[in-house]
Order: C-alpha cells, then sequence, then structure tokens
C-alpha cells in the first residue's frame, strides 16, 4: 500500500477503471465521497440509476432516506464517507456478480485504508459479506463487532427498508444508536492492548441462510 494514497488518486482510478464488464454499461463510475478523516464509513452495494447518471453515491430516494437516518444520529452527510462495493452500476440494478466484486475489492481496501475509520457500517448484505461472509444480517444487524484495527456494524440497506416496512424500525434504531458506539469505538481503539482478529480476505458471495459463526462482541 502506497503511503501517497489518496481518495483523490482512487477516484481518478476508478473513474477509468476497466476491470469488469460493469465498465461497459456505466454511465459514471462512482467511487464514494466523503472527508479522509472520517470516523464513519458507510458501505452500500452499488450505484443505482441515479448515481450511475451523476457519479455520486446514494443520491436518489434511498440517499435521501440514508440522509434521515444519520440524522437520527445527529450526522450530516459530510460528517462521514459514503461508497459502495462495486463503483459501477450492475445492469437494471441486479446483484454484483462474485468476479465484479473481487474485481474492485482493491479500491474499497485502499479508501479503508486512508481513512483509517473507527466505525465501518455496512448496508445491506453484499457490504455485510465483506465483513462477516457467513452472517445473516436479521441476526447481526446493529450489532457492533471489532474487526482487524476498526469495528464494523451491519445495517439493512436503506433501499430495502423503504421497500419492506418491516425493516423500517430496526434500521432506525440501529442508527440512533451510533453516537453511543462510536464512543464505545473511540474509547476502546484507544487501548493499546486489545487483541484483534486479523482482516477477512477478499469478498465472496453472501449466502442467504447459513449462521454466523466465530463471532464476538468487541
Ligand atoms: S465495478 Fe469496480 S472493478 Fe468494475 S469497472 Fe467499475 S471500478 Fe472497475
Amino acid at each position: 500500500m502506497p503511503t501517497s494514497d489518496s481518495l483523490d488518486q482512487i477516484a481518478s482510478e476508478v473513474a477509468a477503471c476497466t476491470r469488469c464488464a460493469l465498465h461497459k454499461t456505466r454511465t459514471r463510475a462512482v467511487p464514494g465521497e466523503g472527508p479522509q478523516n472520517a470516523e464513519i464509513m458507510l458501505i452500500g452495494e452499488g450505484p443505482g440509476f441515479n448515481e450511475d447518471q451523476q457519479g455520486r453515491p446514494f443520491v436518489g430516494q434511498a440517499g435521501q432516506f440514508l440522509e434521515q437516518l444519520l440524522a437520527l444520529a445527529g450526522l450530516k452527510r459530510s460528517d462521514v464517507w459514503i461508497g459502495n462495493v462495486v463503483k459501477c452500476r450492475p445492469p437494471n440494478n441486479r446483484d454484483p456478480m462474485p468476479e465484479e466484486l473481487q474485481a474492485c475489492h482493491a479500491y474499497l481496501e485502499r479508501q479503508i485504508a486512508v481513512i483509517n475509520p473507527k466505525i465501518i457500517v455496512t448496508l445491506g448484505r453484499f457490504s455485510m459479506g465483506k465483513f462477516f461472509p457467513t452472517a445473516r444480517i436479521s441476526a447481526i444487524h446493529g450489532q457492533m463487532r471489532r474487526v482487524g484495527d476498526r469495528f464494523v456494524i451491519a445495517m439493512f440497506h436503506p433501499a430495502a427498508a423503504l421497500h419492506n416496512p418491516t425493516y423500517l424500525p430496526l434500521i432506525k434504531q440501529d442508527f440512533a444508536q451510533l453516537p453511543q458506539l462510536l464512543e464505545t469505538a473511540r474509547r476502546e481503539l484507544a487501548k493499546t492492548s486489545l487483541p484483534s482478529t486479523p482482516e477477512p480476505s477478499p469478498p465472496t458471495p453472501t449466502p442467504k441462510d447459513e449462521t454466523p459463526k466465530q463471532m464476538r462482541l468487541f
């Protein structure tokens, strides 16, 4: 990992990227956006129609809802970094393919390394699968777990919550507890003696019905 890496450098590489077939159908790549010193990174699945048109993440209806959710935590959009596991729109908003997740993996890894957030919030099962490949989101959403040098919280995708009212109170509860969890993360990360688990290897598709294993709090 070059020490001179930057979000701008990564964004310029993403804009010209042809590593997977999604580059053929994209209008604009969506590298992600937010402050380089963000304490919280929100990672979704992939750009949708509006994101593909504008080259920015979460700008459609789900993006408006995400801003409402952030407000529940006393946060503004500009306080956090927002991006996706794949930077180009899958046609017709289909799920990302394993080879597309694999091809795009290094960009997100570099963005995480540059930002070095205290908390990563995964939005939806593809993002969750990067850190907890065998987990079910319904089982672990809202729970903060230590992964390497930071903490990860899995949450439902805002778009899924908009389409399924069952998820609405759950995702609101999960966002509302973010300030408290951030305080905990700050405190725990300040301790140098805390044991940690290694960062996971590259992403694999998330099986829907497997149960989580090797999970632990903090
Ligand atoms: S999805 Fe990622 S790997 Fe594929 S073309 Fe876009 S930036 Fe490159």
